[in-house]
């Protein structure tokens, strides 16, 4: 019998159009027969966000234009990490339209999940101030999109990602405590702690997951004596369903360690947070784990249109017509949405500076501009957590 395979599509699958909407695939057929295809600018905005959300962070250009490269278009978009509103432009991309529009769906695919990950990493953020935050999410999603998943999560704010394979691609090291299989195999939280001090590289902290077989004051103090100062933290991880007052459990634990003389030992907490969560536990805990609210963060809708057909302006109804180019106040942050190619204004209405954020990232399907690494795209979003609230 055959062996079974996995239920992904491959990269060649994805760049051929196989993952595309059948109705784009009819449309071209059609229009190479017509002869009816034109130049167009066709411009990717998201017409509302969910949750109420007022912002959302646009990430997944660098998985765009690795689709469209060798593909005779121009494409603008903003910088990933760039803080996008509706109806914004967040990417335009400009050639024959039969060139490109099997790619409308997987296009889509890449901006819309990447964006809801990264915007999702960044409430998170600011939820978290300056505490540790880790992406513990891929567990929650399908194998295939792990590395998206995760890059995006790193790029939106989180500082370290768990899984070995999206570390390597960020180039940082992949963050992990120890699993519960552990501490039972082991026989409890003392010998698993002693196999990992013994076995495991020096330069990994030593992390003890303090919930497995009693209550996680007494084994917080046992991690405590078995590794002394070698210890980093202890983890509590415990099932919401016997959790009770997490708050009030973190508070026991922070003081029955700090009273024996274990103040440097932090705590890090997991299991089912959300930004409320976390900022129900921020002044008592130093570091987050962020699973499935991360890697199931809604997506951002965004859609394709097409604002333009052979330069002149046209749309369909409910969708302003011709290329557009964004700009921000670099003091109050407002944004303006102006024609592409006018002469943009140099000052706000508080008089503070505009900044052009549509910016030319491939012509004739050759990428004409250096793209960032994931740390640099962080950084932009760090930046704008200094300004937005959740
Ligand atoms: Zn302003």
């Amino acid at each position: 019998m055959r062996k079974k395979s996995l239920q992904i599509a491959t990269e060649q699958d994805i760049r051929k159009g196989l993952t595309t909407d059948v109705y784009f695939d009819r449309t071209v057929r059609i229009l190479k027969r017509t002869r009816a295809s034109k130049r167009v600018t066709a411009e990717f905005t998201v017409k509302s966000l969910p949750e109420g959300y007022t912002w959302g962070v646009a990430t997944g250009l660098e998985e765009c234009l690795a689709l469209l490269e060798d593909i005779d278009l121009d494409v603008r978009a903003v910088p990933e990490g760039t803080v996008i509103r509706p109806r914004e432009p967040a990417l335009t991309i400009e050639g024959d339209y039969v060139d490109f529009a099997r790619l409308e769906t997987p296009l889509l695919g890449m901006l819309c999940q990447a964006s809801g990950v990264a915007t999702k990493a960044a409430r998170l953020r600011l939820a978290a101030g300056d505490r540790t935050l880790i992406s513990f999410g891929a567990r929650r999603m399908h194998p295939a999109v792990t590395l998206v998943i995760e890059r995006n999560a790193f790029v939106g704010g989180c500082d370290g990602v768990a899984t070995v394979k999206a570390a390597e691609l960020l180039g940082i090291e992949p963050s992990g405590t120890m699993p519960h299989s552990l501490v039972i195999l082991s026989g409890g939280i003392d010998q698993a702690l002693l196999g990992f001090d013994r076995f495991i590289d020096k330069k990994i902290k030593r992390v003890a997951l303090v919930d497995t077989f009693g209550d996680e004051k007494f084994e917080a103090l046992a991690a405590c004596a078995t590794l002394g100062k070698d210890l980093y933290a202890v983890r509590l991880d415990t099932p919401s369903s016997r959790r009770g007052n997490i708050r009030d459990i973190v508070k026991e634990v922070r003081w029955e360690m700090d009273l024996r003389g274990h103040a440097g030992v932090r705590i890090l907490v997991s299991g089912g947070l959300d930004e409320i969560g976390i900022m129900e536990l921020r002044d008592l805990v130093d570091g987050f784990g962020v699973g499935t609210s991360l890697s199931n963060s809604r997506v951002l809708d965004f859609a394709m249109d097409i604002v333009e057909v052979e330069g002149e302006p046209r749309a369909k109804r409910g969708k302003a017509s011709g290329a557009k180019m964004l700009l921000r106040c670099s003091k109050c942050h407002q944004d303006y949405v102006i024609p592409a190619g006018s002469r943009a204004r140099k000052r706000c209405r508080c008089k503070g500076r505009l900044e052009n954020l549509t910016v030319e990232y491939m012509k004739g399907g050759k990428i004409v501009r250096r793209l960032e690494s994931p740390g640099m795209i962080r950084k932009r979003v760090l930046a704008a957590t200094e300004w937005l609230t959740l």
